[in-house]
């Protein structure tokens, strides 16, 4: 596999080989430089191409699952248990983040680069902590160093590799986020979370049943709008604490009887 990101394939049980993005185009094209037979650079950078399944996929993905749609893209269907991301931990890497057993995850804002229409409200996520940490729970913040700080956490921003996090998600109890990234990283290591939707996506495009993802019903159709968007914002509002606590304490209850 190449991938602009090889770390989330290390140790994979599927995968024999894992490249940086690019790489294979570079050795072809050093290696056959250096014997000097340039015209096989060419052709054999067209047969490795031929030979490289692309992932290619419609975005936005209105109506199908994002995970269907990659799939297809490369020709594969998925079984009902496939329908998820796989990242496998070294034993050395859950135990260094073994001091997160039985905490709580949550982050205060989805990745922004894309849109900002992922958003809560501000001040509901730390109001959410602090129903959390007042029933006895310790929560732990992750996200990037921009995102708002959330009082009352081990506060973790910018300071975890994505198999850090992994790691700290695969031994906590639970993770209250936002649709994104951090969501697709707890479900690779099958740990659950309470997702809180705004009107951008729809759960059956980005989401996973074992998560209890909350979205407005009254959000109806997924944007997919890239600039600041009222509908979502509405959306976004009508997910309460309140609701994102009981679910959060739902779960909880539920983990009790499974070992973490
Ligand atoms: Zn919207």
């Amino acid at each position: 596999v190449e991938t602009r990101y090889p770390d989330l394939l290390d140790n994979h049980p599927d995968v024999w080989l894992v490249l940086r993005d690019g790489r294979v185009a570079g050795i072809l094209k050093r290696a056959l430089r250096f014997r000097g037979v340039w015209r096989l650079e060419a052709a054999a950078l067209r047969l490795y191409r031929r030979r490289t399944v692309t992932l290619d996929y419609p975005f936005p993905c209105r109506g199908r699952h994002l995970i269907d749609a990659m799939a297809a893209g490369v020709g594969v269907q998925l079984r009902r248990e496939e329908r998820r991301p796989v990242l496998r931990l070294r034993k050395r890497e859950l135990e260094r983040a073994a001091w997160s057993r039985g905490r709580i995850v949550v982050q205060s804002s989805s990745t922004s680069y894309w849109t900002v229409n992922k958003e809560w409200i501000p001040g509901r996520m730390q109001a959410t902590v602090e129903a959390m940490r007042h029933v006895g729970y310790d929560v732990i913040q992750l996200g990037s160093a921009t995102d708002e700080p959330i009082r009352g956490t081990t506060d973790l921003r910018g300071r975890t590799s994505l198999r850090e996090a992994a790691a700290i998600l695969a031994q906590s109890r639970l993770l209250i986020g936002l649709e994104g990234g951090l969501v697709h990283l707890a479900r690779a290591v099958d740990r659950r979370a309470v997702v809180i939707y705004t009107g951008y996506t729809r759960p059956e495009e980005t989401g996973y049943e074992e998560n209890v993802n909350l979205r407005d019903p009254q959000a109806r159709d997924s944007c997919w709008r890239k600039d600041a968007c009222e509908h979502c914002r509405q959306s976004a509002a009508r997910v309460e604490v309140d609701e994102v606590v009981a679910t959060a304490m739902g779960l909880l209850r539920d983990a009790e009887s499974r070992p973490v």
